[in-house]
């Protein structure tokens, strides 16, 4: 920790999860000694790219694959190809879409603050359906039909984000969409762990699938991963990878790029700010590798004995705890604590304020506060700070 206090910042007690803003997951040592060997080395970026494409290709049952700059780069980088294909012109264009189709249809329900990244590609979003359970208006969700209806010359693709609960059905949207010879690309950002997920949910029919590298997989928070068909992925990998050579001794893996079937070497595309460093990808790639392995679901026993430690010790205080066990060997349990907002000397979102102020600072899971709960994830909380963890919670109470 000596790094971080060296220039001033003090290490915080992560009892969020994976969130980008306390800086994603913690990566493991084996993760880390990869980064290290590998940022000692020279490589080609399109050699270690095209490798790594046949490496996700094989664990997520695809044609090809890109390691990129975290799930939100592999939105933008996806979409880029969906709007622009193999075509240079367009290449060149984006974010200006202007003479070409550039509409992406997407479920209003399916839209929030990472639909930025789509956009950013220079697509316009045409929404659909409603969730009018939510809204209390009505018994059901976006319908598969209504994609169809918004089906026309201007648009390029479909966008899905995918959820333990999201309506309708992939598939169906799949099936819609390749009716009328359309992509879809999904956002799958945090649905790692579960591992078999690598494979089923583009086992569904999506021509592209975006992954956080830094979630679930724990590799470095600034990675993630598009994988599907292979001239999307060449596309996408066209618009990121670094282009400053002459075409004549460019000589990119063929089953990664095929330059056979381009007029010349194109500039730098709309994802050259998104580039991956060589230690990144090694380190992703070691990461993944240990994620599909199972490797990591010992860490899970480990977190059940944290939470029912933490549990454990907020007996006798104005607080409820329930336990939600991890539902398979691989996902994390959650602690989740109501507080009692008659007994305890502070109301949740006080707490939740108070701890992160506190010495040291301590976030909690801020995501039920208006029920008057707070969240404790375990995925990159340390066994080392579950005592002060608690003392800081029971100080609060
Ligand atoms: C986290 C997240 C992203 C962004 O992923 P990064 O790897 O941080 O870029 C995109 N979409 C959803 C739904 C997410 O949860």
């Amino acid at each position: 920790m000596n790094v971080y206090k060296q220039f001033g910042v003090e290490p915080i007690i992560n009892a969020s999860g994976t969130v980008t803003r306390l800086g994603g997951a913690l990566m493991s040592p084996e993760v880390v000694q990869a980064f290290k060997e590998a940022a000692q080395v020279s490589v080609s970026l399109d050699q270690l790219q095209a490798a790594a494409s046949r490496h996700v290709a094989k664990l997520t049952d695809t044609e090809a694959g890109l390691i990129t700059a975290g799930c939100a780069a592999s939105l933008t980088l996806g979409t880029a190809a969906m709007l622009a294909g193999m075509d240079l012109k367009r290449m060149e264009a984006l974010p200006h879409a202007t003479d070409f189709p550039n509409e992406i249809i997407i479920a209003r329900e399916h839209r929030s603050g990472y639909d930025h990244s789509i956009r950013a590609a220079g697509a316009k979003l045409v929404e659909v359906g409603f969730n009018e359970i939510v809204s209390n208006a009505g018994v059901r969700r976006t319908e598969a039909w209504e994609y169809e209806n918004a089906i026309g010359p201007n648009v390029a693709g479909i966008v899905y984000v995918h959820g333990p609960h999201s309506s309708p059905p992939l598939k169906d949207v799949v099936e819609v969409a390749h009716r009328y010879k359309l992509p879809v690309l999904v956002d799958a950002a945090g649905e790692l762990p579960p591992r078999e997920n690598l494979k089923l949910i583009p086992g569904r029919g999506a021509d592209l699938v975006a992954f956080s590298g830094g979630k679930g997989i724990r590799g470095p928070q600034s990675t993630g991963i598009l994988c599907g068909r292979t001239e999307l992925i060449q596309s996408a990998a066209l618009q990121m990878l670094d282009m400053d050579d002459h075409f004549g001794l460019w000589d990119p893996p063929a089953n990664f790029i095929d330059k056979s079937k381009l007029p010349g070497i194109p500039r730098h595309g709309i994802g050259r700010g998104f580039k991956v460093s060589k230690e990144e990808i090694i380190a992703l790639l070691t990461a993944l590798d240990l994620f599909v392995s199972g490797n990591q679901d010992d860490l899970v026993s480990q977190q059940q004995q944290m939470l029912m430690k933490i549990n454990n010790a907020l007996e006798n205080h104005p607080v409820d705890c329930v336990l939600q066990e991890s539902p398979d060997s691989e996902r994390s349990p959650i602690l989740f604590l109501r507080i009692d907002e008659n007994e305890s000397a502070n109301n949740a979102f006080e707490i939740c304020r108070r701890l992160r102020e506190g010495t040291p600072s301590v976030h909690v899971g801020h995501g039920r506060l208006s029920e008057g709960i707070l969240v404790i994830n375990p995925v990159c909380l340390r066994e080392q700070d579950v005592d002060s963890l608690i003392i800081a919670i029971q100080r609060e109470l």
